[in-house]
């Protein structure tokens, strides 16, 4: 993407126009979630306006255009994935929603007491949190793959942690808080030469790598909408069909049955019977159009437009006096982790927030890797598409200024 490139996409986005205490927005709080661009915005309205019903259920013009929507959307997501069907691809409210449905039901159907599930020491606490609770009502037990001081998980540790008992692998793509992109293609295939099923949350992933479930071979992956241009409320499960069909629905209700009587209830085929009630119609629908969006600019050109803003800050970063970067990994993106000596963390972001300058500061839902690095949080500035060297320099500038007032 060249910067002109990048002036013109930043148009699509009518929130980054705005002065925040009378300064240019700077938006560099993108792993919490994205803005949303014109198209997406559109596509709610065009909907609400202009043939918006109830899905699946209606003979009725509006709501066979609105189903032909939501369904194009499923379809969208598939591609942009590479799923092989339409069917492995489960609309939910978002990532944490996408985890707790495999836990409650693949987890909750296979783990038993004694088992093993295995994740990472840089998970989200939603990937860590609904395996704590099926191990504490199967009585399974919870293994953590180790990281280095770079913020990698290490192989060998992780490897070793795979055995007999191991009933599943979650982990993430790419670290909300350390920007580390994980080997995942490798360790699915060290965890499939064990028989060991994967869960991959690419909550962070989808929106700067180019994502083929097909090729990664994982069994699970989970995203939400909000973190890659579209609304929040719709996430996506994708589950290997074989394995969706083997397992039994979450929630009941409507929507998710083929036929119901007192006596017994058939549910739907895939993926409707894990889709129990009237879903976000409006949510997949800009989904979809989001999907478009961020294919027409092109994954490839993102990621590597991306990378060279992400080495243009840590560069300039890691030149003032007292920063510390956490999360050096050497396979990175998009996430700027760090500590500035002697100042906490919030204080960065509530100077920073009087400069127009949106960066996030807190633990970031991940407390164990602010265990791991000793830290009580980090500052995190975190990079879309749209953002620009002149944001990184105004986000460097901010920062040292804080590092001279407090000196
Ligand atoms: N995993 C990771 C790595 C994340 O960054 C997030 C969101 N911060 C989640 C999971 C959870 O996503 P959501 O809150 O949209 O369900």
């Amino acid at each position: 993407l060249t910067p002109a490139a990048v002036e013109r996409l930043r148009a699509d986005f009518p929130i980054l126009r705005q002065t925040v205490y009378g300064k240019p927005l700077v938006y560099l709080d993108n792993a919490a979630t994205t803005q949303k661009p014109q198209a997406v915005l559109d596509a709610i309205a065009a909907l609400y306006t202009g043939y918006y019903s109830n899905i699946h259920r209606g003979v009725h013009h509006l709501s066979q255009l609105s189903t032909e929507a939501h369904e194009q959307a499923r379809i969208k997501v598939q591609q942009f994935i590479n799923a092989q069907s339409d069917r492995e691809i489960v609309f939910v409210r978002g990532c944490t929603e996408g985890i707790n449905l495999v836990a409650q039901t693949f987890g909750r159907e296979r783990v038993g007491p004694g088992d093993e599930i295995v994740i990472s020491a840089m998970e989200h606490h939603s990937n860590i949190v609904p395996w704590q609770m099926l191990c504490q009502e199967k009585g399974a037990i919870l293994k953590v793959a180790p990281i280095d001081d770079r913020g990698e998980i290490i192989l060998e540790a992780f490897e070793q942690l795979l055995g007999e008992r191991t009933k599943l692998v979650a982990v993430v793509h790419l670290s909300n808080a350390l920007g580390t992109i994980n080997p995942v293609a490798r360790l699915i295939e060290l965890a499939h030469t064990r028989g060991i099923p994967v869960l991959v949350d690419g909550a962070q992933a989808v929106s700067h790598i180019a994502v083929d479930v097909q090729a990664l071979d994982c069994d699970f992956y989970v995203f939400s909408g909000h973190k890659l241009y579209a609304p929040t409320g719709i996430g996506v499960l994708y589950g290997k069909a074989e394995l969706l069909e083997a397992m039994s629905p979450w929630q009941g209700g409507g929507d998710m049955i083929r036929s119901v009587s007192f006596e017994k209830t058939i549910y739907s085929d895939l993926p409707y019977k894990f889709e129990a009630g009237t879903p976000d119609i409006a949510g997949a629908i800009a989904l979809g159009v989001a999907v478009d969006y961020v294919q027409h600019i092109g994954l490839e050109a993102i990621a590597g437009y991306e990378q060279e803003l992400l080495d243009y800050a840590t560069e300039a970063l890691s030149a003032i006096d007292g920063v510390k970067l956490i999360g050096t990994a050497r396979d990175k993106a998009s996430v700027l982790s760090f500590v500035l000596a002697g100042v906490h963390p919030h204080d960065i972001g509530t100077i920073l927030d009087r400069k127009g300058i949106a960066v996030r500061a807190g633990h970031h839902c991940a407390q164990p890797v602010m265990q791991r690095f000793k830290v009580p949080a980090t500052a995190r500035a975190s990079f879309a598409f749209y953002n620009t060297r002149a944001e990184v320099d105004a986000l460097v500038a901010a920062i040292q200024q804080v590092q001279e007032m407090f000196s």
